[in-house]
């Protein structure tokens, strides 16, 4: 039984989503695996590989959510205990990388399903290589070039990107607004929204450039047949 109501980990990579190092207190420890006050990890997660760093010089290998809790994967376990003050450092490299691929994913998905009607069926944002599932039976070359020609299009006109938050029935009143939150659970009265620009706005609870010109430019790598209805566009940025 718990002796105590835990808080719940204090989302840093929301409200500041460039925060590199940050201190926290330990609210538990259970081998490799740490739970802290707040955090500037942002967690496995919406399609979104987690950050990685490190943790009062411990190698933070993965991320993830259980429930509502963050979860550090800490290398090797760690020897304090609760209540120590810890600081954490991101790899920086790889989370920049993640965030303008999570920001191309949003626009690319925006514009397909503009020009085709097609919805996301699914995605994966890594650092490197990133993929965008589209229901979707026509995915010839010229049209994808011409798809990414155009994501390229909208991150040069310098967006921004803006994340506020929504009450729940207020955000689903909006059909585009509805991808991610019905996947949130229904206790979750507050939505996170994320605005870039005029050109796409859902619930999501991923982080982001602050502006499409931290994009760069937008590479398409190719595409996979995922059965009937179901096209998969690979990507990169640089
Ligand atoms: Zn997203």
């Amino acid at each position: 039984m718990r002796g105590k109501l835990l808080r719940l980990t204090e989302k840093l990579y929301w409200r500041d989503m460039y925060l590199k190092e940050f201190d926290a207190r330990i609210e538990t420890v259970n081998g490799n695996r740490v739970i802290l006050d707040q955090t500037a990890f942002n967690p496995r997660g919406g399609g979104l590989v987690s950050d990685t760093g490190t943790l009062a010089g411990a190698r933070v290998s993965e991320v993830v959510k259980e429930g509502e809790e963050v979860v550090h994967v800490v290398n090797p376990p760690m020897g304090t205990g609760t209540r120590a003050l810890v600081h954490g450092v991101l790899d920086w490299d790889r989370r920049l990388r993640i965030m303008r691929m999570h920001t191309s994913a949003h626009i690319l998905s925006a514009v397909v399903n503009g020009e085709t009607g097609a919805l996301i069926t699914g995605n994966q944002i890594s650092p490197d290589k990133s993929r965008v599932d589209f229901n979707l039976d026509n995915f010839d070359k010229q049209k994808i070039s011409s798809y990414i020609g155009r994501v390229n299009e909208v991150v040069a006109k310098g967006l921004e990107v803006k994340t506020y938050f929504m009450k729940r029935e207020e955000a689903l009143a909006n059909p585009g607004f509805v991808k991610l939150a019905n996947a949130m659970p229904p206790s979750v009265e507050m939505l996170r929204i994320v605005q870039i620009g005029d050109v796409d706005t859902q619930a999501d609870g991923g982080v982001h450039v602050k502006n499409t010109r931290e994009i760069g430019n937008v590479i398409g790598l190719g595409t996979e047949n995922k059965g009937k209805n179901n096209r998969r566009l690979y990507f990169t940025v640089e």
